[in-house]
């Protein structure tokens, strides 16, 4: 599958700067010294070599092997480092370059993105997903260091080192040790095991919330906290909402003794109702009721003024990547929409 024997030398290219450090290797740009065309390299950590090629890595490719889309990273080869030692090779996935992630770009110093622009990543980000589902393909780590754009505007959803085919029988069941805590679903916290594309649909809904309101909108430190606050957004999970609630394993472990009331409409109040609205549908408690990404993209909030705007009409940025920017930025843990 990988045909790493015949797969070309990394010598092909040059090095030219680390833009990534993602949680399976490092990320480079890079030059191909036959045609100058520039690509980013990311190597395959090989962290225990004995157990041969990591079955992340393995699983990456295989999926983006069957992705083609202009909202999913293109793979375009795999390369190989020279083999001095059958056991010391380095391998590299080489794809097309991407100027910015999300996370730098909108980290960058006096950046404010337009609502034609959020409407723009926001529809682009739905059209991956609509396509990634409707190929029975879950992303798992839905989060703005994971949603690339280059300069023409174009966005797509890249590290599939977390993805997998959909369980398409219930009786399969999937870790729930997925996606970035900031970005996780409540069934995931909860323990559930059997999950479909709804999971990504709650990332995407936080990743709208946070293009909107300019922060993350839940970030805290760990797991009961992570629960806490959503249930603090969303209200309480209740019976008549969320039948299947109690019956997931960690349930009665955050079991509160005074529940909240949904509070989205009051903590966006600053924005339209088709945001809101929009917001409501993809941050549903119950995973059967969260908006599908193609229910998102005809909801009204694409369909009314201002329009989005096309790709092409985005403002060109000097490149950022969060890796970078990550030096500049402050991680808060505290939430910014609640006074306690
Ligand atoms: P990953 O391990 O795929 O999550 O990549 C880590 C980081 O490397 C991302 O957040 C990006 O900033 C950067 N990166 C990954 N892939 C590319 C690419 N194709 N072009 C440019 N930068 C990339």
């Amino acid at each position: 599958m990988l045909q790493a024997a015949t797969s070309r030398s990394v010598d092909v290219f040059e090095k030219l700067e680390q833009v990534g450090e993602g949680t399976y290797g490092q990320v480079y740009m890079a030059r191909n010294r036959l045609d100058g065309e520039i690509v980013a390299l990311k190597k395959v950590r090989m962290d225990n070599e004995k157990e041969g090629f990591p079955i992340t890595a393995i699983r990456e490719i295989k999926i983006l092997k069957t992705l083609d889309h202009k909202n999913v990273i293109k793979l375009k080869e795999i390369v190989t480092s020279k083999v001095r030692s059958p056991n010391k090779t380095s391998i590299y996935m080489v794809f097309e370059y991407m100027d910015h992630d999300l996370t730098g770009l909108a980290d960058r110093p006096g950046i404010k993105f337009t609502v034609p622009q959020i409407k723009c990543y926001m529809k682009q980000l739905l059209t991956g997903l609509t396509y990634c589902h409707l190929n029975n393909i879950l992303h798992r780590d839905i989060k703005g260091s994971n949603l690339l754009i280059d300069n023409q505007g174009v966005l797509k959803l890249a590290d599939f080192g977390l993805a997998r085919p959909c369980a398409l029988e219930n009786s399969k069941t999937l870790t729930n040790r997925v996606i970035t805590l900031w970005y996780r679903p409540p069934e995931l916290l909860l323990g559930t095991q059997t999950y479909g594309p709804a999971v990504d649909m709650w990332s995407a809904g936080c990743i709208f919330a946070e293009l909107l309101y300019g922060k993350p909108i839940l970030p805290v430190r760990d797991e009961v906290e992570q629960l806490d606050l959503i249930f603090k957004l969303c209200g309480s999970p209740v019976a008549d909402e969320w039948p299947e609630y109690r019956e997931l394993p960690w349930s009665k472990k955050y079991t509160k003794q005074k529940p909240f009331q949904r509070r989205t409409h009051e903590v966006f109040r600053r924005f339209p109702l088709s945001a809101r609205n929009l917001i409501d549908g993809l941050l549903a408690l119950n995973p059967r009721k969260r908006m599908t990404a193609k229910d998102a993209l005809d909801s009204d909030y694409f369909w009314e003024e201002p329009m989005p705007c096309s790709p092409q009409d985005l403002p060109k940025y000097e490149p950022s990547h969060e890796f970078q920017t990550r030096k500049r930025r402050q991680v808060r843990f505290w939430c910014p929409w609640c006074l306690w």
